[in-house]
């Protein structure tokens, strides 16, 4: 091959065809940190380009044992029946703190997961909520290539992980617990604001008139953050996931969102989401270089220590650090 003629990545026909082999490997390539692996799959996204972004993009988060995956699993297996071909796609930066991932990938989502036309992923393995979401998001082109029109983005409940999400996707929607009190638990105002869509689990049993009233409280509250003219006013719903009630409805709120957003809209939100990757994109590979400058390494440890002691101001440090790696 010449450089003018690039060869077609052996994995661009069988991904496009929908193979699943083919796309899982794509999705262990784009996850490598291998700079051969990462021209690989620069050449192959790009090459992928033209037909990917046919997806609903949907963001799912809420606090751990509030039924995410009861609840994807079971809207997920509602798609399928309704003709669609899903995609699940984790974000979980707890993993690599911990060493155990909170979303624990193994036994979840059996049954969604035996489906041909549902492709689950777990979380990348990453050093930071960055690293990992970067790499979502190319997972998230990939399996639209492979056909997928609905893509969902699960994150937990933690940190700062739900922006990210909420940042690739078109759509979010957060999961709550019926709350026993008059405090709206387990909800940060903050994940509230990003919220397109909010859905009280476990309307059911002896849980049924908690979740009613507490959806009634999160409805007067976002009556408070949100102006009367705008586009979209955040829906408040309930389902029971595990009794599968209130599922199909979550979908109908979906399609009454997009409509209101209408094709420009959904084009907007993504085109300044891809600005944004941009940078995002920018900062993240030069991180990356300045880590591996070796002049830089050199230095780190000495300008480390001086900053922790107070010998050095952090500004003076990094001043000096940069000046090293851009040779000046
Ligand atoms: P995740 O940690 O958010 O993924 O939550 P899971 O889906 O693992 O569910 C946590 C627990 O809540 C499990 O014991 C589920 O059986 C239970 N659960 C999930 N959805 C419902 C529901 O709709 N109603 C009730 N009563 N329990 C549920």
């Amino acid at each position: 091959a010449t450089k003018t003629q690039p060869v077609e990545d052996p994995l661009f026909a069988p991904l496009l065809a929908g193979d699943r082999r083919a796309l899982a490997r794509a999705i262990t390539l784009v996850e490598s940190t291998r700079e051969d692996h990462r021209e690989r799959a620069d050449a192959l996204l790009t090459a992928l380009l033209p037909h990917t972004g046919r997806s609903v993009r949907l963001g799912i988060t809420g606090v751990p044992g509030v039924g995410k995956s009861t609840f994807i699993e079971r809207f997920g297996l509602h798609l399928i029946e309704a003709g669609h071909k899903v995609a699940v796609l984790a974000i979980d930066p707890s993993s690599k703190r911990t060493g155990g991932s909170i979303l624990g990938d193994k036994t979840r989502m059996e049954l969604l997961s035996r489906q041909a036309n549902a492709f689950i992923r777990p979380s990348p393995a990453g050093t930071t909520l960055g690293g990992v979401a970067r790499r979502t998001r190319e997972a998230m082109l990939l399996v639209e290539a492979a056909g997928h029109d609905v893509a969902i983005v699960e994150t937990v409940g933690v940190g700062q992980s739900e922006t990210a999400v909420a940042d690739m996707v078109d759509m979010f929607i957060l999961l709550l617990p019926p709350s026993g009190g008059d405090d709206l638990q387990g909800i940060k105002k903050g994940v509230v604001e990003l919220a397109d869509l909010l859905v009280v689990n476990k309307a059911d049993g002896d849980l049924a008139r908690a979740a009613q009233r507490s959806a009634s409280d999160y409805l007067n509250a976002l009556r408070l953050l949100y102006p009367v003219s705008a586009a979209w006013m955040p829906e408040v719903r309930t389902c029971s996931a595990v009794e599968g009630r209130g599922i199909a409805e979550v979908w109908d709120a979906v399609g009454r969102y997009r409509a209101a957003q209408g094709e420009a809209g959904i084009a907007r939100r993504r085109g300044v989401q891809a600005r944004a990757w941009l940078w995002n994109e920018i900062g993240e590979t030069l991180m990356a270089a300045l880590r591996r400058h070796p002049e830089v390494k050199r230095q780190l440890a000495a300008l480390e220590h001086d900053v922790e002691t107070g010998a050095l101001a952090p500004s003076a440090a990094a001043r000096r650090i940069l000046g090293t790696f851009l040779g000046r």
